[in-house]
């Protein structure tokens, strides 16, 4: 079994040791005329991809535990003028928005999601520890390591992919098969425990706050 359900999959795993946040994401569709023609898309600390028929997608904002799920004027702004910063052509993006006639949702539209992060910005890819053998045997892994946890057989999990899960992905399923083969794994081992979903136990082992 493998959860892969972000911000459910901790509850659905029954992992205690798995602390994930929530971070919003406003992406902006620019209507044709609104941003500056693009044949190719620009990516750097934001990106404005063209998109057929003249529209153009510029993103994300980054808001840490922000629930809202509707559209922000605030939030457009803020994406345009990240855009702005690589390619000055886009602050006329911002006099657009300005305009009373271009002010209401229907002119400017986009998108809001929710990105699964946890406290360490890494993802939990591969096998799941057993947390209930692991906190029985609290006082003997104190000093453990990754390869001494007792892990539950067949269970893995792919979360918390956070803004990278499109990057990620195919890389974090083919260390699963991997991991469920018994074939060479195509990370290195500290690459993959750093994303081991155990690490969280471990530490809290190794800090002796786990109760057996
Ligand atoms: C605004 C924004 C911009 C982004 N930009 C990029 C980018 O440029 N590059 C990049 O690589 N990544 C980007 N990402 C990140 C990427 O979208 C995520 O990392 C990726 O979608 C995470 O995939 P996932 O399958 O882990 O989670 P999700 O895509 O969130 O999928 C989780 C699934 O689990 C389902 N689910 C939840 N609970 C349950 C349950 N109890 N039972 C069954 N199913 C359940 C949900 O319905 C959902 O389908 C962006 C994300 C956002 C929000």
């Amino acid at each position: 079994m493998i959860v892969a359900s972000a911000h459910e999959a901790a509850r659905v795993a029954g992992l205690r040791h798995a602390p994930t946040r929530s971070i919003r994401g406003q992406l902006t569709l620019l209507p044709p005329g609104a941003a500056p023609s693009l044949s190719l898309p620009v990516i750097g600390e934001g990106y404005a991809i063209p998109l057929p028929d003249g529209v153009t997608l510029t993103g994300a904002t980054y808001e840490l535990d922000d629930v809202e799920t509707s559209l922000r004027p605030a939030g457009h702004l803020e994406n345009i003028e990240r855009v702005a910063q690589m390619l000055p052509a886009f602050a006329r993006s911002a006099a657009y928005l300005d305009h009373p006639d271009h002010a209401d949702a229907a002119a400017v539209t986009g998108r809001v999601a929710f990105r699964c992060v946890t406290s360490d910005r890494m993802p939990m890819i591969g096998n799941i520890a057993d947390e209930t053998l692991a906190a029985r045997d609290a006082e003997r892994l104190r000093g453990a390591w990754s390869l001494d946890l007792p892990r539950a057989p067949g269970f893995h999990s792919a979360f918390a992919y956070g803004s990278r899960g499109l990057v990620w992905a195919a890389l974090g399923a083919e260390l699963i098969a991997s991991q469920i083969e018994g074939e060479p794994w195509p990370l290195e081992r500290d690459l993959a425990e750093g994303i081991d979903p155990a690490r969280f136990l471990l530490r809290a082992l190794r800090q002796g706050s786990v109760v057996g």
